[in-house]
């Protein structure tokens, strides 16, 4: 692949409504998926509390509608069924405050051991007004969560809710599954570029570190000019972690502002207005991770050898050194997205 030709970045670039929000209910899950674009895992932690939901849900309710729009709630994680209660007593309080329906529940399936509790587990969100359950499986996932349990959740969730409010991430893989632990590592090692030519990943997270070497890198000036304007201000879509710090949809660990204590219009007005002296946005706006990677360099980050994989690939690699170093640590952060340091 050669060097591409910059894209401009949008000529006064604006921050869109957000419209559609996740809500990463916790970090936990029993899954270490080698594509996880956030990097969650058993070791990872974070619970969001039904209160905290519930504010966070009326803010969000509230920016949508004031301009004139309906937000879209979905519930995830990590894995938002940990704490089974816990997600219930969310859309609970949701329902009873009179706040928009949850749009999707996202769960990787693995809690679908047995037939009566998925039944009666998806019966009661179903009565909730969950609109959409939406079942993750894949190469990745399929290294942690057996095909069966996919298969029992999928097809009690279409009898439940009807065919058409159940997505499956993605169907190729649930019809011919792969045992991934069963492989040795090169057998791994295929399936997983196999997977790659199938569906595009996000390059950021723990998929990063452990995918993005499987695939054929070039040096960082191949994506200057790649911005992100698309991304991280135009996408419509946000994600809020169980502390409060607000995501661009797809780029888990880059803070837009955090909503602990304050109403998530008055955070996103504020971005609108001054997004200009956000470290990593202004950058990746004006130049994408090449940008964010100048950036760096002043600050001490040198650019590796091997070269990256995607803008993402980048953007992730300079990041964690960002991380690592405490630098611009409002905008750069949680722990839980970034690898663990030792
Ligand atoms: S991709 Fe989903 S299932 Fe896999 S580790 Fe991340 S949150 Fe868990
Ligand atoms: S390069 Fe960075 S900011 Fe741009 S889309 Fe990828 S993760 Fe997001």
């Amino acid at each position: 692949m050669g060097t591409r030709e910059p894209a401009e970045p949008e000529a006064g670039a604006e921050l869109a409504v957000w419209e559609f929000a996740g809500l990463l209910l916790t970090y936990w899950c029993n899954a270490r998926c080698a594509f996880c674009y956030v990097n969650c895992g058993p070791d990872r932690g974070g619970e969001m509390r039904v209160e905290t939901a519930l504010a966070l849900w009326q803010s969000l309710d509230r920016l949508a509608a004031a301009h004139g729009k309906t937000m879209r709630i979905h519930l995830s994680g990590g894995e938002p069924f940990q704490d089974w209660v816990r997600l219930v007593s969310i859309i609970r309080a949701a329902r009873e405050a009179g706040l928009t329906l949850v749009d999707k529940a996202e769960t990787n399936a693995f809690w679908a051991t047995e037939d009566g509790v998925t039944r009666s587990r998806l019966e009661l969100l179903d009565a909730l007004g969950v609109r959409r359950l939406v079942v993750s499986t894949d190469v990745f996932h399929q290294e942690f969560v057996p095909p069966e349990r996919v298969r029992r959740c999928v097809e009690i969730g279409r009898a439940v809710f009807g065919p058409g409010r159940v997505i499956v991430r993605w169907w190729d893989f649930l019809q011919n599954p792969v045992e991934t632990r069963r492989l040795d590592s090169a057998e791994r090692e295929r399936a997983f570029r196999a997977a790659l030519a199938r569906h595009k990943d996000r390059l950021a997270g723990r998929a990063a570190e452990q995918l993005a070497p499987l695939l054929p890198s070039q040096p960082a000036e191949a994506f200057a000019g790649l911005h992100c304007a698309r991304e991280v201000l135009q996408s419509r879509h946000v994600h809020i972690d169980p502390y409060g710090n607000i995501f661009p949809g797809t780029c888990a660990g880059i803070i837009l502002g955090w909503a602990g204590q304050r109403a998530v219009a008055d955070i996103w007005h504020e971005l609108g207005a001054h997004w200009r002296e956000h470290p990593v946005l202004a950058a990746v706006v004006a130049g994408g991770s090449y940008e964010l990677l100048q950036r760096a360099k002043a600050l001490g980050y040198e650019e590796w050898p091997g070269g990256y994989a995607s803008k993402c690939h980048l953007c992730a690699h300079v990041r964690q050194f960002l991380f690592e170093r405490g630098v611009w640590p409002e905008f750069i952060g949680p722990p839980e997205c970034y690898a663990t340091v030792v």
